[in-house]
């Protein structure tokens, strides 16, 4: 097996690639490494390789970690999960910005908690994930929602495709989140896994989260 050091190198190369052949910048590209059901050590390591942003979907998972990983001036963790109300006060003193927020209740809570948090609305684009995210004809009210929160800041739009092994399968859920950003004047785009983000950076992704292709195969979660 090969060691994250030849992963990462791996992955970097991949979103270089890919971003290479719509003329953008890979630097503008953020790799999100996701490391939730893997060990507090496993965030260590990645960080002494550069890493500095780190996804995770459980609060109470990532509770249980964050100790151990306090010491890693710079890092950034980010709240990648289904977040549930009665979670959000602890959410906010463990996390620096969440991925999935998705109504305006929220938002709210997360403001109460009184610390900076960066923010991105994730946004449902197909009819078969029916359970997270916005409706795109929610979104003016829930931007305007999050805006008049004072310790929210609201950068960007993220998306989570169904399920399929194919890699093209997203490109238009990807393209309609570009569009959707486009026009809300949100530059930020979260969209893109390790099987598909050749195609998200190809439309447009500022944020791939990755798991698999860092740190192998997830046994649960
Ligand atoms: C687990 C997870 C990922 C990482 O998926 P991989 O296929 O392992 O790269 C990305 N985004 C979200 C929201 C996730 O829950």
């Amino acid at each position: 097996m090969e060691n994250l050091g030849e992963r990462l190198a791996a992955v970097r190369d991949r979103i270089a690639r890919a971003a290479d052949r719509v003329h953008r910048d890979p630097a503008s590209i953020l790799l999100l490494a996701v490391t939730k059901v893997f060990p507090a050590s496993a965030i260590r390591e990645a960080y002494q390789l550069g890493l500095r942003d780190f996804g995770e979907n459980y609060v109470q998972e990532f509770d249980s970690k964050a100790p151990a990983v306090a010491d890693l001036a710079g890092a950034r963790f980010h709240f990648i999960g289904h977040l549930q109300s009665n979670k959000t006060r602890r959410a906010a003193e463990l996390f620096h910005a969440f991925q999935t927020v998705d109504s305006a209740k929220v938002a709210r809570r997360l403001d109460e908690a009184a610390r900076p948090l960066d923010i991105m609305l994730e946004v449902r684009l197909s009819v078969e994930d029916a359970k997270n995210g916005a409706d795109p004809a929610e979104l003016p009210e829930l931007i305007a929602a999050v805006r008049q929160c004072p310790n929210l800041r609201l950068t960007g739009l993220m998306t989570m495709p169904p399920w399929s092994e194919n890699p093209e399968a997203p490109r238009q859920i990807f393209r309609r989140l570009r569009e959707l950003g486009e026009l809300h004047g949100l530059p930020q785009l979260s969209m893109g896994m390790s099987h598909d983000l050749e195609t998200a950076v190809e439309e447009g992704s500022t944020c791939v989260r990755i798991g698999t292709a860092l740190f192998g195969k997830r046994t649960k979660g």
